[in-house]
């Protein structure tokens, strides 16, 4: 047998661990020399060869933006929807397959802005979906926008002098409209984020990891908040972690709270739908089929 060093270049890519979970043929990415997402994605397909699920029945919804590539970059059944609409499309995509396990992974503007009235509906269906949300504080790729979750008197592009909106605590909000799972980490905290994914992957009902990732290039560069590794470590040494905590008290101010903040059983929407259909039709019910299909005829 050959060594990896004796390989040609394509083999060599292969050998690599996360090299199976992505469409290589679309590598090298577009993301930004120092960008949190690519870290985001290694924890993600670390997660996936952990959660033993088959990946034949895994698929993955992005929506628009820097994140919103992810989709087009796993070697999943992958789907890129239009902005702010990854979480309608994976609602479907669940209801009409529900063996399938869908993972919506996008960003804070296409999820929390755009598409912010879908996160808030899918939270309070307990739906079956996980949805990875990369906060990088910032609308990114449309050239650094202040977004729903930019930080007070943080600069953006439309915020120069600093800005004045409150942002949302995402992990709060999703947790008061009924998630089954919620957590937040930042990219640096690999083996933890890993974790939080595998746990997610495994878990039934609206699971949500908020993952705190750099944008060099526009938020970290309008803030000036140091160069090289430096900029990095910002993330990390701000990174303070409270398990079990109230997600209300969880803002992101002068540290970057994280932890899993909610995990617990509740009906998720596709178990309450079955019920409620199981009442009301009686002998007529036929529950639904682990492929699909029609409660009645
Ligand atoms: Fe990443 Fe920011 Fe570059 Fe987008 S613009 S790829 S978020 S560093």
């Amino acid at each position: 047998m050959s060594t990896l060093a004796e390989k040609p270049e394509t083999e060599k890519q292969v050998e690599h661990p996360v090299a199976p979970f992505l469409r290589m043929d679309r590598i090298p990415h577009i993301w930004c020399p120092g960008c949190g997402i690519g870290t985001v994605v290694k924890c993600y397909a670390s997660a996936l060869e952990k959660s033993g699920l088959d990946l034949d029945k895994v698929s993955i919804v992005s929506g628009i933006g820097c994140t919103g590539r992810v989709a087009g970059y796993m070697n999943l059944d992958a789907f890129h929807a239009t902005h702010g609409r990854a979480i309608p499309f994976a609602t479907g995509l669940k209801l009409g397959r529900p063996e399938l396990d869908v993972t919506v992974f996008s960003g804070d503007g296409d999820l929390a802005g755009i598409g912010g009235n879908h996160l808030i509906h899918a939270a309070r269906r307990n739906m079956d979906i996980l949805v990875v949300l990369v906060n990088n504080f910032i609308y990114g790729m449309t050239g650094g926008q202040a977004g729903p979750t930019t930080p007070l008197g943080s600069r953006a592009s439309t915020m120069p002098y600093g800005n004045f909106e409150p942002p949302f605590n995402l992990a709060d909000l999703v947790a008061t409209c009924g998630a089954n799972y919620v957590a937040r980490w930042t990219c640096l905290h690999i083996r933890r984020l890993t974790k939080a994914f595998t746990t997610a992957l495994q878990r039934k009902g609206f699971r949500f990891v908020e993952v705190i990732a750099p944008c060099p290039t526009l938020y970290l560069r309008l803030n000036k908040l140091g160069t090289g590794l430096d900029r990095l470590r910002y993330y990390y040494d701000e990174a303070e972690i409270h398990h079990d905590e109230n997600p209300s008290d969880m803002k992101i101010e002068d540290e970057i709270p994280c932890g899993t903040f909610v995990d617990v059983e509740r009906p998720t929407f596709l178990e309450r739908m079955q019920e409620h259909y199981k009442k009301v039709l009686g002998d007529k019910f036929v529950p639904m089929a682990p492929e699909g299909g029609f409660l009645h005829e």
